[in-house]
């Protein structure tokens, strides 16, 4: 019997790899415009890493993760998500002293693990690529990592995007916020899924994040975090939404969004689409936000962070809707078919010389008829075909076909020695 990949996994094939990879070096110089580098974690990391950080309530942590005992009887978690990896780096190699630039800037992009019920845009292993700002408190942080995460989207042509902010504030205003909650949920317990019954009291705001639809019909009219943020957290957000509005950014607040995770502070946002891509339902492509208490949680100085995920696939999903051109590139400069042996042997040595110049070249080694060559050398999105046979070898000059119809006559020194006057290289 044929072996079948695991549930929730993906073949990214050579058909679909230049997206990716065009996507994510767009990434990287976007992120390094703004003073990021990359860092690259282990794929796996203690349990204890996400229980501390994403939080013992959380979906991730009650019900996502991939974790197992190793045969050294080790607790091991198959990475959710980059943040908490990202920050325990950072506090074990002790990135954070004064050799170090303020914000600590970082990049990373890779496979994160989380058992769900597979779906579009839903996998068990996906991609991120995610940023961290680490080691400062400043609002111009928050509004420029937001602008980041924007300018991605403009790069990637999608503009058919909406963000979505909100504070959570301090320990303090959650400590508030919690108690007004549970107030106000307890009287619709009874009504409540089982989920959210079980962290009404544990970890009310998590009931916010709910997605089953009797609990979001409850959770309309509950109160407002922003009610209770005090002068600090309020001043702050104040801040952040001044800059993005110097930016030119335009936002809308909501007062539920909490995410996913535990560890946010102050900040948080998404970038929504609502495209066809995703049935015209509005779907968070990136999320991110502030998680001022995670460095110290994690056994690190108090120092402040932010950060942001995007979703790889979901990004593809949108992109293949909103600008399907993101990535054209003819697969090949010139396919040489041939008519003759003799043909054949030039066609091959050309190979050699042209490649070793930088160029895309192939031919065919099957000893196929000369129309099913050209007809592949079109199916390969050749820019050009060249027809080789005795009467080339013997008059050293060519015939450079267009695909698209226009013929050029060319002496075989030309190719040989001066293509890059008429075919790019690298
Ligand atoms: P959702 O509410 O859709 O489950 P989330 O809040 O769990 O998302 P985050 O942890 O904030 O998601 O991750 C950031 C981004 O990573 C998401 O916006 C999404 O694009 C992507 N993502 C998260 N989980 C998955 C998954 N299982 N498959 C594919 N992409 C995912
Ligand atoms: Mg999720």
């Amino acid at each position: 019997m044929a072996y079948q990949r695991p549930k929730g996994t993906a073949d990214i094939l050579p058909n679909q790899i230049g997206t990716w990879q065009k996507i994510e070096s767009t990434a990287r110089k976007v992120f390094s415009k703004y003073g990021y580098q990359g860092i690259r974690t282990p794929m796996f990391e203690s349990y204890d890493v996400f229980v501390r950080s994403v939080g013992d309530t959380s979906d991730i942590v009650t019900k996502e993760m991939y974790d197992f005992n190793d045969k050294g009887g080790r607790h091991i978690t198959l990475r959710p998500e980059g943040t908490a990896g990202v920050v325990r780096a950072y506090v074990e190699n002790k990135l954070f002293g004064p050799e170090y630039q303020k914000p600590y800037k970082v990049y990373y992009m890779g496979p994160m693990f989380r058992y769900e019920r597979p779906q579009s845009g839903r996998l068990r292993e996906f991609h991120q690529i995610g940023v961290e700002a680490l080691n400062s408190e400043s609002p111009q942080v928050d509004a420029e990592v937001i602008d980041m995460a924007l300018e991605l989207f403009r790069r990637y042509g999608v503009n058919n995007v909406k963000l979505v902010i909100n504070s959570l504030g301090n320990a303090q205003t959650r400590d508030a916020y919690r108690q007004a909650l549970i107030a106000y949920l307890k009287p619709h317990f009874d009504e409540l899924s089982e989920d959210s019954k079980n962290r009404l009291y544990k970890n009310p705001l998590r009931v916010l994040d709910s997605k089953d639809e009797g609990d979001q019909e409850i959770v309309k009219n509950a109160p407002s975090i922003l009610d209770y943020l005090d002068e600090y957290s309020s001043k702050y957000f104040e801040e952040v939404k001044h800059l993005l509005t110097k930016l030119g950014i335009k936002y809308e607040i909501d007062d539920s969004m909490v995410r996913g995770l535990d560890y946010y502070t102050h900040t948080i946002f998404e970038i929504m689409s609502d495209s066809q891509a995703f049935g015209g339902k509005f779907t968070t492509v990136c999320a991110g936000g502030r998680y001022n208490d995670l460095i110290s949680q994690l056994g690190g100085p108090d120092g402040g962070g932010i950060g942001f995920g995007l979703g790889v696939e979901r990004l593809i999903l949108l992109m293949q809707q909103e600008n399907p051109d993101f990535y054209s590139e003819n697969d090949l400069d010139i396919y040489f078919a041939y008519a003759d042996e003799e043909g054949n042997e030039l066609a091959f040595e050309l190979l050699h010389k042209l490649r070793n110049q930088g160029f895309k070249v192939d031919k065919d080694y099957e000893g196929i008829k000369l129309s099913s060559q050209i007809k592949e050398a079109i199916r390969r999105k050749s820019r050009y075909y060249v027809v080789l046979g005795k009467k080339e070898v013997d008059q050293q000059i060519i015939e450079l076909t267009k695909v698209d119809g226009n013929t050029e006559q060319l002496t075989l020194e030309d190719l040989e020695n001066h293509a890059s006057n008429f075919l790019d290289n690298f």
